[in-house]
């Protein structure tokens, strides 16, 4: 692979390498099994895995699993089989924090002992009220001086399962009047009376994140530990901890920004409102920015990881143009798809001039500048499909595909002429007739010209299939802006437009499902796990050009 370019976090890492802070780097990916990945996801993971891989040395993948009502083996087993299918391996077994729950409660008992933490009875509302705002202090709990004999046997008794929830928490000592609200003791443990889909019932309090967090990284070893920016503020809270507590190492927080993409939305919580109130079909409906949803809708991890080493990595927030992640996968096929023909909206033509019950096979190449994709064989005869839109009675101005006693080329065949037009009662075009110039299999019309080159299919001996083409989910870029409405208000309601008549080459007989292909002049598809032999399923991926560019 090449080098990958440069960014501050790199550079980091080398003045800590050159300075010899660390013989070697440790990061982690972090997700909490509580969705599937998104394209944010994709780009926390390049990061991650990407600088373990340029300074040999290892990533971890743990799950954040503190919130246990809301976490799932299903997201889990998602997690790691998205993480893998993007081409990244992490160090060991995959971790939990729930693997440190023992720990982390010693440690918890640990600040208990040392003055730093207190059992509090507070309720969450008086909680807030207590913290203060940004320009007013914040008061002490009345609990806050309870001796440390107290706080351990109340602490005992919060992890005994006795305690109903909320009916206290763990505190850390810090500061009330701190000008970072994060330090105004935030709250460690909490009660849960929850099944944890890893430790079962063996625990009824839980570590918060800020709590968990940190010391997982310093449990692990971790060196550089890389989130995004909202947690910035959270920094000092990470440093208090690992300052207070007596951890093998010393891990180091930095921040980035978070990938955030128009027309679409980057929030767990929002794609799974997408999913529970089925506006799609699942997490990985094809136009979900999951990792899932770009896999099936026909995206290669290459072209993700391309995506990501094109954004970059800074600390500066911004919207990036989904444009940039379809140039990245049309780059991908264009240069990787064989070529094939469909029919995507079939219209009927016979060659009046063409033998009945004849038939002919032409040899194409796969691909125009790739000969190592090899051949493919179409089959011609007197019954053949051309996409209802390349014909025109009347032909416009410039008109490069079939009108009316005008010529055309079907691709990798013969020049057909247009002779007589078929209408139903309604007026509507049915079928043409049409005849072919045999002297025209590769070579030039002698004494008239072709408008152009349209693909085509074999009426019989075509592929009956299913297409399904894929617009952004939301019709503005930011459907998030106006805060009276809500993001579902601005659906798109023509994102999956399904068409039921298609017709594809025989070639396409024994494709399988993610297999991909330039349909010719009709964009780059991908076969889906609804398809079968009898009936063909294919997803456009993105189309040939940026349609909606300006
Ligand atoms: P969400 O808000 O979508 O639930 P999250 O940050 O809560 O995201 P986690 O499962 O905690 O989701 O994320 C795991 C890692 O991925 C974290 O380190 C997080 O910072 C990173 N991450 C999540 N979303 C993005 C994003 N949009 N861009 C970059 N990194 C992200
Ligand atoms: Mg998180
Ligand atoms: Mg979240």
């Amino acid at each position: 692979e090449t080098v990958k370019p440069t960014n501050f976090i790199h550079q980091i890492i080398e003045q800590d390498l050159q300075e010899q802070r660390h013989d070697r780097v440790v990061t982690r990916f972090p997700p909490e099994p509580n969705g599937y990945l998104h394209i944010g996801h994709a780009k926390s993971i390049c990061l991650n895995f990407g600088t373990a891989v340029k300074y040999a040395g290892e990533c971890n993948l743990r799950f954040d699993d503190t919130n246990p009502e809301k976490e799932s083996q299903e997201y889990i087993d998602s997690i790691i089989e998205d993480v893998r299918w993007l081409g990244f391996e992490w160090a060991g077994e995959v971790r939990y924090t729930s693997d440190y729950f023992q720990q982390l409660y010693d440690w918890a008992v640990h600040l208990i002992q040392q003055g730093l933490a207190y059992v509090d009875h507070l309720s969450a509302e008086e909680m807030r009220q207590y913290r203060g705002t940004l320009t007013e202090p914040g008061k002490n709990s009345p609990y806050r001086e309870r001796s440390v004999e107290e706080n351990l046997a109340l602490f005992e008794q919060m992890k005994s399962g006795d305690l109903p929830e909320g009916s206290c928490s763990l505190r850390a000592k810090i500061d009330m009047a701190a000008a970072n609200i994060n330090l105004r003791d935030p709250v460690i443990y909490r009660i849960r009376h929850a099944h944890h889909h890893q430790t079962g019932n063996d625990w009824c309090i839980y570590p918060s994140y800020d709590f968990a967090h940190g010391q997982s990284d310093a449990i692990e070893g971790v060196t550089h530990s890389i989130c995004t920016l909202e947690f910035e503020d959270h920094r000092p809270l990470y440093e208090w901890l690992i300052q207070n507590l007596p951890v093998p190492c010393v891990p180091k927080q930095y921040e980035f920004s978070r990938l955030e993409l128009n027309y679409t939305v980057t929030s767990k919580r929002k794609l799974k409102q997408l999913v529970d109130e089925q506006h799609v079909s699942g997490w990985n409906d094809p136009r979900m920015p999951t990792i899932s949803g770009l896999r099936r809708r026909g995206y290669t991890p290459a072209a993700i990881r391309q995506f990501c080493d094109m954004i970059g990595v800074t600390r500066s927030n911004g919207v990036v143009d989904v444009a940039m992640l379809e140039a990245a996968i049309r780059e991908d096929l264009d240069a990787n798809s064989p070529r094939a023909m469909c029919v995507l909206r079939p219209l009927k033509i016979t060659l009046t001039n063409y033998v009945e019950g004849e038939e002919e096979w032409f040899e194409l190449p796969a691909h125009p500048k790739d000969d190592s994709l090899g051949s493919r064989r179409v089959s011609f005869g007197r019954h053949i499909l051309i996409e209802q839109e390349d014909f025109e009675e009347v032909a416009p101005k410039k008109w490069k595909r079939l009108a009316t006693g005008e010529a055309v080329r079907l691709r990798g065949a013969y020049v057909i002429r247009c002779e007589e037009v078929i209408k139903n009662a309604e007026g509507e075009v049915v079928e043409l007739l049409c005849t072919y110039d045999p002297a025209t299999k590769g070579a030039n019309p002698e004494g008239y010209k072709a408008n152009g080159v349209i693909h085509w299919v074999n009426a019989e001996r075509s592929l009956p299939c299913e297409v399904r083409l894929y617009d952004r989910l939301f019709s503005v870029a930011d459907p998030e802006a106006d805060k009276t409405r809500t993001f579902l208000d601005y659906l798109n309601p023509e994102s999956l437009v399904t068409l039921t008549e298609a017709r594809a080459e025989p070639g396409l007989a024994a494709v399988a499902a993610g297999d991909k292909f330039q349909f010719e002049r009709m964009g780059y598809f991908c076969v889906d796990s609804d398809s079968r032999p009898e009936r063909l399923v294919f997803n456009r991926t993105v189309t040939l050009r940026d349609s909606w560019a300006k």
